[in-house]
């Protein structure tokens, strides 16, 4: 079937930090669903976080910034970072949708975010709005996502598209983890990003 509008991926996490996991995800999302570019947005207020120590949302932004440097088919927008209030993907989405009219928008994030996707705000408008990527980790049973999702209607599990990403092994909290620990962290992310860690202090608690 022709194709004729133009996809762009907006990548959503609160990269804290972001790693490998991340940028090989966005990269094979980017061409398996044949992505102009990525766009990675790093949450402000992340709803439903329960961790309280989150980095300050300039430092994720830095990093994610930094990460991304060398991929001209990544950029990075502060959007979410910039509004007031929880950060709703439906608020995000639509305002890309009017930046980017007549554009397919693929939201990239990880299947664990996805499977609570029945609680985000206004789900099936969002789910009419763009089309989902949920990435998983190895190990992830991915016959989880159509138990926990029957709720909602076809057109919009059918909405609901799943990447197996084996990068994903690397995890935000197995890097905070061993940043505490003082275990190595180099090859697990980019080196700008692990000597931002460093230089300020992050995750020592
Ligand atoms: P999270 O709890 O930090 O992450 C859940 C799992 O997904 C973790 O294993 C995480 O691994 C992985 N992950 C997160 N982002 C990823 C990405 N872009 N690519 C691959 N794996 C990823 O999730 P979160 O940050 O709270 O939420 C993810 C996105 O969903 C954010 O953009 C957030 O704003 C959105 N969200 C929206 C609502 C809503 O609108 N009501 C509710 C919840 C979440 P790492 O820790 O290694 O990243």
């Amino acid at each position: 079937m022709q194709r004729n509008n133009k996809r762009i991926g907006l990548m959503g996490g609160t990269f804290d930090p972001v790693h490998y996991g991340h940028l090989v995800t966005a990269e094979e999302a980017r061409c398996q669903f044949g992505m102009e570019k990525v766009i990675f947005i790093p949450a402000g207020k992340p709803p439903h976080k329960t961790r309280k120590n989150i980095s300050q949302p300039r430092h994720r932004l830095e990093m994610t910034w930094r990460a991304v440097g060398s991929n001209p088919d990544f950029t990075v927008s502060d959007q979410e970072i910039k509004r007031e209030g929880l950060s709703y993907t439906v608020d995000t989405i639509q305002a890309f949708r009017e930046q980017y009219e007549g554009w397919d928008i693929y939201f990239i994030t990880g299947a664990d975010a996805v499977l609570e996707i029945l609680t985000w705000k206004k789900v099936e408008e969002l789910l009419r709005k763009c089309c989902f990527v949920a990435a998983s980790r190895p190990g992830f049973r991915l016959e989880s996502m159509g138990e926990e999702l029957t709720r909602l209607p076809a057109e919009c599990t059918g909405r609901i598209k799943t990447l197996e990403v084996p990068a994903l092994a690397i995890s935000s909290t197995n890097i905070r983890q061993r940043v505490r620990d003082g275990r190595p962290i180099r090859y697990l992310l980019p080196e700008a990003v692990k000597d931002y860690i460093y230089r300020h202090g992050l995750y020592t608690d």
